[in-house]
């Protein structure tokens, strides 16, 4: 009988976060800089007789993460060197949290399910080792070294690649919302390692449900995974991997694996002998973090609404649908932008005497900015300071959607002509015949125009040349500068011509 293996699956995530200088230093904190070793000093040069200095807001800014994700602070932490040698670490250690990180035992819910947090802590960036092709030697540039790096620690609490990969999506999300780092992971701001094991369901499971603590099987751990779907990709790739190993009765080894994406393989990096010895020891050169409870709760006070709490009140509030509401949720500033056009429109219906629609104009305008306001971007993502709509206009476009009945095509060509012109739209109405052309009344005494002006293709069409009132709707088109439904003034033409007729 073939053996069922279940996967179990901890992360490894490390933030660079979001502040002007770096951790230890006053150096600029910028790890995308393309001009190497600009920003750089003696400190994160790790020159002999230099002193760090602990930058507050990056402590600030791991505290506020660690409340987010429903962690103890740390009344009491503090750093420590973790030695080792590599050429990237100046000062033959990196300056780390080991015993004591600031944050502990925390979790996130994802898909319902609680993924426990066992720890955030806060350290610094190593320098970046540049290996040119076909070189004999290394290239090193210091502009990351000593940049603020958070690395938060999971419990193996996740059992697929779907929920591992959600994790590290909501994760970033959050920290977007808290604007602690743009985490971003193809800029390497956000790094994710995954930890997964199998485990053979007939040992672990009894064991664990008599109350005994049965290891899960040996696990394997996945370096160099730049976007979510290499995380997901990868797992799902392991899982298998580890899967043909033990049903072919071998043994899976504790090793480190790397992610090549364009052979979609995980790769033999180095074999884990036994553990790394790092010689940790209390840096002697920083003073312990003591955090009190009217510093925690001044940050407290900063934290904002969060993604989840704004996907309860946005169903409550807007009653859209879900998925619409993840793709606003999914990007912060889309979120803010609808936000305020939610509180303009909310002005307007005052204006506007629209008191009774309000409910409906809310979803209306979630609906179209979803739809055809972020539709006009053609893929690029949405970001307010170049999207030519305001949010007061936004608002603006729907309440005259309401008042002039427009249909959807209007709507459309309106919206298009807004975002072309960054114009109000009540201007752009006037200037185009707009709200005449919406009225039927309208519309009728154009096709008569066309008629009256065509007679030829009037004379085909009654002669049973079916095909000329598509010039007359071209006509039609022209004339109104392609603000008429080409199916409405089909409708209205034949009416007139057939009455025309009798
Ligand atoms: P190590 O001492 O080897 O670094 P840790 O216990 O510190 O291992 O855990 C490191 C990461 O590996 C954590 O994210 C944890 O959730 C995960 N992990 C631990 N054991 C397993 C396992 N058996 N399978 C999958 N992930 C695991
Ligand atoms: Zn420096
Ligand atoms: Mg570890």
């Amino acid at each position: 009988m073939r053996e069922e293996y279940f996967p179990t699956i901890g992360l490894e995530i490390h933030i660079e976060l979001k502040t002007r200088s770096k951790m230890f230093c006053s150096c600029k904190n910028d790890s995308q800089e393309k001009e190497p070793n600009v920003n750089i000093c003696p400190v994160c040069l790790g020159h002999p007789g230099t002193l760090p200095v602990i930058n507050r807001e990056a402590v600030r800014k791991v505290i506020k993460t660690g409340i987010a994700l429903n962690c103890k602070i740390a009344p009491r932490s503090f750093f420590e060197r973790k030695n080792y040698f590599y050429p990237d670490l100046p000062k033959g250690y990196q300056i780390s949290q080991y015993q004591k990180p600031l944050c502990e035992n925390g979790f996130l819910i994802i898909f319902g399910k609680k993924i426990r947090i066992r720890r955030i802590h806060l350290e610094e960036d190593t320098a970046r080792l540049i290996h040119p092709q076909g070189a004999d030697y290394s290239l090193l540039d210091f502009n990351r070294a000593g940049i603020p790096l958070m690395e938060l620690v999971t419990e193996p609490d996740m059992v697929s690649a779907q929920e591992a990969k959600k994790f590290a999506q909501e994760l970033q999300l959050i920290l977007r919302y808290l604007d602690v780092s743009d985490a971003d992971m193809e800029k390497g701001q956000m790094r994710v390692e995954a930890n997964i094991s199998l485990s053979q369901k007939s040992k672990v499971l009894p064991a664990r449900q008599a109350g005994k603590s049965q290891k899960w099987g040996t696990k394997v751990e996945i370096k160099n995974l730049n976007s979510f779907k290499a995380v997901e990709r990868a797992i799902e790739y392991e899982i298998e991997r580890q899967k043909e190993i033990l049903e072919s009765g071998g043994e899976v080894i504790q090793e480190t694996r790397g992610w090549d994406d364009k052979k979609g393989k995980t790769i033999s990096q180095r074999i884990k002998e036994e553990a790394h010895d790092y010689r940790y020891f209390p840096e002697p050169d920083l003073p312990p973090l003591e955090i009190d409870a009217y510093y925690l709760e001044e940050i407290k006070q900063e934290i904002p609404e969060l993604p989840q709490e704004k996907r309860i009140r946005f169903l409550q509030e807007y009653g859209i649908a879900e998925t619409k509401i993840e793709t606003l949720i999914n990007n912060k500033e889309l979120t803010e932008y609808f936000e305020k056009s939610s509180s303009e429109l909310i002005r307007w219906v005052e204006d506007k005497n629209l008191k009774n629609k309000q409910g409906k104009l809310l979803e209306m305008l979630a609906n179209y900015l979803i739809g055809d306001g972020i539709g006009l971007l053609k893929g690029k993502p949405f970001e307010e300071k170049s999207y030519p709509i305001t949010p007061e206009n936004f608002a603006e476009f729907i309440t005259i959607i309401e008042e002039r009945n427009l249909t959807s095509r209007m709507a459309k060509i309106l919206l298009e002509e807004m975002f072309k012109t960054g114009k109000d739209p009540s201007d752009i109405l006037e200037e185009k015949r707009f709200v005449q052309v919406s009225e039927k009344s309208e519309v009728k005494k154009i096709a008569k125009k066309i008629i009256q002006d065509n007679p030829k293709p009037v004379q085909d069409f009654l002669a049973g040349k079916e095909n000329a009132i598509q010039f007359l709707i071209g006509q039609m088109m022209k004339e109104t500068k392609g603000m008429v439904d080409p199916n409405k003034a089909k409708e209205i033409l034949i009416k007139l011509l057939k009455d025309s007729k009798s």
